[in-house]
């Protein structure tokens, strides 16, 4: 056997990259609502956000981690890690610069906004479902060392008796995921370095040792001019740190560093990388730590596979035990979910299972303390696992394996919207929204209600009613075409779906932040997916039976199910999206049987998903698109399919778009004036299309004039016969007055139309 003991390796045996940040039981977005409420002052906040640190700091060193050698990784962000690198090196947006307020009242502003000032504009984080908070760079933007928090949180971690290395984004990522006015924000390189030159300067006059210095931004796709361009920059921030006498532990994660990290291995002292998704770059020059615990998914590591893994890389220069990712996109920890089924969760791993995963890896890699009961435990998980009842179903394998050839297809469109033209009798341009109505405050209270127990069900089954009746009956007041029940029932549109088929579980407590305090509670998908029976059916035939008017099936595609869930990691994706797709296909046979004539199958996520690397984008595309296509195939020609996508910058998935054959696409276009119409249009896209006329993410009320000059242009570029008027998304997170104002005016802009035309 072969170990790395003759060399006391430079970095720590084992670490992980980062850890979550929002309190095990939600700590942290409490303090932040608290505190936006006024509820608290702001040293009430910050001694709330430090308590929830420093328990997370002594929950590592319990777990494993060494507490004097730079193995644990301080970060710890009130809102978001960019907004920290942004208020660290003082990069104020142009229109707030000289008035951005200090403190936390600033952080808020540039978070969330106030008034006429909008917050920072937010962007999921490479592939994840994580939203950071886009740093606004221009011509003026300048750069210093102006906020202590980086240097404070290792201070604060130095008094509890942790010397933690402390986390920042790099310079290349940090320019990389701007949005530059008049400039490119890489070329604002120069001028950004010395403020990492400052920083490492003060962490070394702290005590520190070690920098994290997060640069994923090397590892998404770029033409070899600008990647040459992110390694000179990711350099230089090496370079800057080592020269204040920081050692530099450079992580990238997110998928295969291989080929892109190389050269930068003589300017660093260690290099993290992603073994899950990627392989292992040849970095001699420094410590590779080597991420083998999953950091985005919940199921335990194959420990013996991890080891030998991590024995062949330690033959070949000096090797740590890393995750694959910062630990953010998983939950705390799985000893709060005692309500999931025993076997089910001695299969799963969170973040604090995995940090002893990591060190139960660290000490057999040196050759020490091998805890046979570990490697034992996950064995016997693994192969558990494999066997389990529910894990394959036969028939659902056997549907799977005899799908007719004809499951992913049906008859032409002009031959579909011939039938569903005569089917709906529909007017031209034809009014509708995307399905849920505001969830009011009332609705969730008696939902809490009912999981408490305190409502019954038939009770809270009269409250959902009595709101689906108010919202069909307001829409027909409003005179929208075809209509909606509202979603009042679904807490959340993965979720609802997920405690509905069959393969998946919900946590009590797994909560992963999305954004802010936002944070979201993915389900499990780990077994077979089926359904036992309808689930949608009863509330939309509910509202169909309240009015004449069509009232629209709503549905969550396979593609977003998947993207919002820990999904299983035993198969490929493609079959179990495909698995998604026949249990969404038996709901659609059902809306049908009882009457319902449109459904709308949801896939916001379709470009989530999306692999960085080009080279992985169209077998990506082909299984995303067949798996909708198997959900609503099997749909009746008259049937109208609808699908919704939440995003104009769609270019690179125009083609996918167009391969889902739906009969309708509403999609985001409000905010970037339709342009999404013209790339529609000049694609020769020909069937009907919704681009979103009315803003809904934020509470204006869009103008006559604007609706109308919005529809103009639509019309300009698409046949009217193919135009639907809809909103951009759908309406939960709105009030009830501003959509009610919107949806009118929006419903007599329709009408001015079909006047003109
Ligand atoms: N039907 C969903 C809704 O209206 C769609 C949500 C979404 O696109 N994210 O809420
Ligand atoms: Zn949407």
């Amino acid at each position: 056997m072969t170990t790395t003991a003759t060399s006391t390796p430079a970095f720590p045996g084992g670490t992980i990259l980062g850890y979550p940040r929002i309190g095990r039981r939600r700590e942290l977005k409490r303090a932040l609502e608290a505190h936006w409420r006024g509820a608290i002052d702001d040293a009430a906040f910050h001694e709330a956000a430090r308590a929830n640190r420093l328990a997370d700091l002594r929950r590592l060193v319990a777990l494993g981690l060494r507490a004097d050698d730079a193995s644990i990784p301080v970060e710890g962000a009130h809102y978001d890690h960019v907004l920290d690198a942004t208020l660290t090196f003082g990069a104020v947006p142009a229109r707030l610069r000289g008035r951005l307020p200090e403190g936390l009242a600033g952080e808020w502003l540039l978070a969330r906004g106030d008034g006429d000032d909008v917050p920072l504009e937010m962007t999921k984080w490479l592939d994840s479902n994580y939203h950071y908070l886009v740093p606004e760079l221009d011509a003026d933007s300048t750069f210093a060392l102006a906020d202590s928090r980086i240097v404070d949180r290792f201070g604060e971690a130095g008094e509890a008796g942790v010397h933690a290395r402390p986390v920042v984004v790099g310079p290349a990522t940090y320019l990389a995921l701007a949005k530059g006015t008049g400039i490119r924000p890489l070329d604002l390189a120069e001028r950004l370095l010395p403020a990492y030159a400052e920083l490492a300067a003060a962490l070394a006059a702290a005590g520190a040792t070690w920098i994290q210095l997060d640069e994923p931004a090397l590892i998404a796709d770029h033409d070899d001019a600008t990647l040459t361009e992110l390694q000179a920059i990711a350099r230089a921030g090496a370079d800057a740190a080592r020269a204040a006498g920081l050692r530099v532990l450079l992580h990238v994660g997110h998928g295969d560093a291989a080929g892109r990290v190389e050269p930068l291995a003589d300017a660093v002292d260690a290099i993290a990388v992603d073994l899950v998704r990627g392989t292992a770059p040849d970095v001699a020059a420094a410590q590779l730590v080597a991420g083998v615990v999953h950091g985005r998914n919940v199921w335990r590591t194959d420990l013996d596979a991890a080891l030998q893994a991590l024995r062949a890389l330690a033959e070949r220069g000096p090797v740590s035990v890393g995750t694959s990712t910062t630990l953010l996109h998983v939950p705390h920890d799985l000893a709060a979910e005692q309500a999931l089924e025993p076997r089910l969760r001695s299969w799963l791993a969170f973040a604090d299972q995995k940090v002893e995963e990591v060190a139960a890896l660290a000490a057999a890699l040196r050759g020490d303390e091998v805890d046979e009961s570990a490697f034992a435990a996950a064995r016997a998980s693994i192969a558990d696992r494999r066997a389990a009842p529910g894990v394959r179903d036969g028939g659902v394998r056997a549907r799977l394996a005899s799908l007719p050839a004809d499951a992913r297809s049906r008859i032409p469109y002009p031959e579909r919207d011939a039938l569903q033209r005569a089917a709906l009798d529909l007017p031209p341009l034809p009014t509708t929204t995307i399905g849920s109505f505001p969830q009011t405050g009332d609705i969730r209270a008696a939902r809490a209600r009912n999981a408490r127990g305190e409502l019954n069900d038939a009770a809270y089954a009269e409250v959902l009613r009595a709101e689906v009746r108010r919202v069909v009956e307001l829409q027909e007041e409003l005179g929208l075409d075809v209509l909606v029940h509202g979603e009042p029932e679904r807490n959340d549109m993965v979720q609802y779906f997920a405690e509905h088929l069959d393969g998946f579980a919900a946590t009590e407590h797994g909560w992963v932040q999305s954004y802010g305090s936002r944070a979201t509670r993915p389900s499990i998908l780990w077994g077979d997916v089926s359904r036992a029976e309808p689930f949608t059916v009863e509330w939309i035939a509910f509202a169909q039976s309240l009015t004449d008017k069509h009232v629209k099936g709503m549905l969550t595609g396979p593609v977003t199910i998947l993207a919002w869930s820990f999904v299983r990691d035993d198969q490929p994706l493609a079959e179990t999206a495909d698995q998604v797709a026949l249990a969404l296909a038996d709901e659609i046979a059902d809306l049908e049987a009882a009457g319902i004539r449109i459904v709308q199958v949801d896939e916001p996520a379709l470009r989530e998903l999306l692999p960085l690397r080009r080279e992985a984008r169209p077998a990506y595309l082909d299984w995303s698109v067949r798996a909708f296509r198997l959900a609503t195939a099997a749909a009746a020609p008259e049937t109208q399919i609808h699908t919704h996508l939440c995003y104009s910058e769609f270019n690179t998935v125009v083609d996918a778009i167009d391969g889902l054959d739906a009969d309708v696409t509403s999609i985001e276009a409000a905010r970037s004036s339709m342009e999404v119409v013209d790339a529609l249009a000049e694609h020769g896209f020909s069937r009907g299309i919704g681009p979103g006329v009315y803003d809904i993410h934020s509470p204006r009320v869009p103008t006559r004039d604007e609706l109308d000059e919005l529809l103009a242009t639509a019309t300009r570029a698409i046949p009217e016969r193919l135009l639907w008027v809809n909103p951009d998304c759908g309406l939960k997170t709105r009030g009830y007055a501003e959509t009610v104002e919107s949806l009118g005016n929006l419903v007599e802009a329709a009408r001015r139309a079909r006047a003109d035309v």
